[in-house]
Parts: C-alpha cells; structure tokens; sequence
C-alpha cells in the first residue's frame, strides 16, 4: 500500500485515491467561513449551497456548524447567506 501524501505532491492532472469523506479538502483552505450565531436564522441556505456538504445542522444545540477538515474555503456559503452572517476570513499562513 501507498505512502498517504499530501495534495500538493499530487502530479498535475493526477487523480486522488481517497473517497470524498477520506480525503480532507480543508487543507485546500486560504479562507475560512465564521459564523456570526446571533445574526444567523438557521434559514439552510447555506447548508443547502456548500459544494463540499461541510455545513450540519446541528438540532441539539440549534445551530449550523462548518466541518473544517472539508470546508475548502470556496465562499459560497457567505455569499447565499441572505442576512449575511458569515464572513470570510483569511487562514494564518
Ligand atoms: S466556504 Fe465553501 S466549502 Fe466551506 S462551508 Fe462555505 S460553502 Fe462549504
Ligand atoms: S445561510 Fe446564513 S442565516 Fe441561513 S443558516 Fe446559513 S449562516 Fe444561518
């Protein structure tokens, strides 16, 4: 069996080996999502739109909640959420 590697060592147009919830697409990340809860009206739009199905709600708690080992930084979920409750902010390099 194959060392794991890293994306980065990954040759262009090479393919990955790794199913979806195996491979950690956060490492891909210059730009994570923050949550403002108090603005946030649990609506789902986000939840709905993540590309990478990185956003739970979580009932218990009644809150949505970002899985940042998945969460690749796209921005979609800031960009749908109509009360604008989540704010891209720039990864520590
Ligand atoms: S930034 Fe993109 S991948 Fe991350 S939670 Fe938002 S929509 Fe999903
Ligand atoms: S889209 Fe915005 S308001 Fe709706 S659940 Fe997501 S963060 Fe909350």
């Amino acid at each position: 069996m194959s060392e794991e590697k890293s994306w980065r060592e990954i040759p262009m147009g090479g393919l990955t080996w790794l199913n979806s919830i195996e491979y950690k697409t956060g490492e891909w990340r210059s730009f994570r999502p923050v949550v403002d809860h108090n603005k946030c009206t649990r609506c789902m739009q986000c939840v709905i739109f993540c590309p990478d199905i990185a956003i739970k709600y979580k009932p218990d708690v009644n809150m949505i909640e970002i899985n940042l080992d998945h969460c690749k930084g796209c921005g979609v979920c800031a960009e749908e959420c109509p009360v604008h409750a989540i704010t891209m902010v720039k990864e520590k390099d």
